[in-house]
């Protein structure tokens, strides 16, 4: 049979490869504009960074882990042994966890330590029910931004995130930015028993699931899918009504910031994304097309206990993660997917077998002096390689023949003009430099 990928994973090739470079690229340097620096940790972790880090009653790691162990962990299973920590590892489901992991085991925030940002891009592993816009491997591209508490943290990182999106050409009024307050320890456990207590009450009409999760992880019925559940739960008590005085002014201060840049965005009390460490401030883009239920192009939110779970010092967090598969198809759905694969501009042609080795050795010199150059490796005749070059989108040949090398110089041929021009190297890197000038 033959081999192909597995269930839920995507080779990129071609635009989509390209895709992923460009906007991995330019997240870094946009980000960077904001204070961001590159961070990268490993795509298997301990399992328990997960099970502390995002809560064993959550989809992400009660459901969807992909599990690893090593091989001691494997001799103990096999032996009818419990693996140890270390030996039981699992693929990252997403990269907050890691991050804040790495955070403290290299105590990159010190006390005295002015915010430390950083950004990502990396694969993540869910193991989903594969449909449009949802993978088993994917993409993100976040931003984990520690100790700042402040509410301008908050806005800074949601601001930072709708202008990225709209510096794709995504215009705004083809986004919806939602945000709510999840409360923090004082006000959030109240909350949670008032959701438990309403869906049992309502178990009647609610999805197994819902009910289920009742005691682990109510909050989480806001999530289904179930439209049945929704209806239910319109009446269910809203976390806004319940936020202590500091929470309460915390969101205030952020949406009042928000305001003042401009931005529009939906309250959305029921909004409680899935991960268990989220504490006040939440957030998520949806697009309004293009992209059926899977609609969401980013999301994130503060996370003001997790280094301390992990066992740093109280430092607050906050982040966001893009998913960059279905950023793609955002940009696809408004046109602005622009990814086109360039190839070099200059092809260097060697007239007979003689020549190649000349051929191979002006290439390099032009490539040193930063001027990108394909040239045949396939043995084509002078004929094919006019046509290669043709094909491949160059809009230069450099012909390199005897009777010229002989004299010291080579022959530029503009493809669409025919016309040809001999000259020296020197003349020829001058020219080809102009022309990239321009
Ligand atoms: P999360 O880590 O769940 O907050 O997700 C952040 C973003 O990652 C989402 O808004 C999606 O754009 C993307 N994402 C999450 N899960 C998947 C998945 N299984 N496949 C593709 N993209 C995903």
């Amino acid at each position: 049979m033959a081999l192909k990928a597995p269930r839920g994973t995507a080779d990129l090739y071609g635009r989509q490869a390209q895709a992923w470079n460009s906007i991995r690229q330019a997240a870094f340097d946009f980000f960077a504009g904001y204070g961001y620096q590159p961070i990268e940790t490993p795509t298997f972790e301990q399992l328990d960074v997960f099970v502390r880090g995002i809560g064993e009653a959550t989809d992400v790691v009660g459901k969807e882990m992909f599990l690893v162990n090593d091989k001691n962990g494997l001799d103990r299973i096999a032996a009818g042994e419990k693996p140890g920590a270390g030996e039981q590892l699992a693929l990252r489901p997403e990269m907050t966890a890691g991050v804040c992991r790495a955070v403290v085991e290299h105590n990159l925030v010190p006390p005295d330590a002015t915010t430390v940002k950083l950004v990502y891009a990396a694969t993540m592993y869910r193991h989903e029910r594969p449909q449009k816009g949802r993978m088993r491997e994917f993409h993100q591209i976040g931003a984990e931004c520690l100790g700042a508490a402040e509410p301008s943290a908050d806005a800074e990182v949601i601001v930072m995130l709708m202008r990225f999106f709209k510096g794709w050409g995504i215009p705004q009024q083809s986004m919806r930015l939602l945000i709510n307050s999840m409360g923090d320890d004082a006000c959030r456990p109240a909350f949670r028993d008032k959701v438990r207590s309403y869906i049992l009450e309502h178990a009647d009409s609610l999805c197994e699931d819902c009910v289920r999760r009742a005691d682990t992880n109510p909050l989480r019925a806001f999530d289904c899918k179930n439209a049945a559940c929704q209806a239910v739960l319109v009446d269910a008590p809203q976390i806004t009504d319940e936020l202590c005085e500091d929470c309460k002014t915390h969101y205030a201060a952020v949406k009042a910031l928000l305001d003042g840049a401009g931005l529009t965005y939906e309250e959305d009390p029921r909004l409680v994304r899935g991960l268990d460490y989220y504490t006040r401030t939440v957030f998520e883009v949806q697009v309004t097309s293009g992209l059926g239920s899977q609609n969401a192009i980013g999301g994130g939110g503060r996370y003001d206990k997790l280094i301390q779970e992990f066992g740093g010092k109280p430092t607050p967090g906050l982040g966001f993660a893009v998913g960059f598969e279905r950023m793609l198809m955002a940009l696809e759905a408004v046109g602005t997917a622009d990814f086109a694969v360039a190839a070099p501009e200059v092809f260097v042609a060697a007239v007979d077998e003689d020549m190649r080795f000349e051929a191979f050795g002006l290439a390099q010199k032009l490539r040193d002096a930063g001027v990108p150059v394909e040239l045949d490796h396939q043995r084509r005749s002078l004929k094919s390689q006019f046509k290669q070059a043709d094909k491949s989108g160059a809009l230069f040949v450099v012909v390199v023949g005897p009777a010229e090398l002989a004299e010291g110089k080579v022959t530029l041929r503009t493809l669409d003009t025919r016309e040809e021009q001999q000259m020296t190297l020197s003349e020829l890197i001058v020219c080809l430099k102009a022309f990239y000038r321009q």
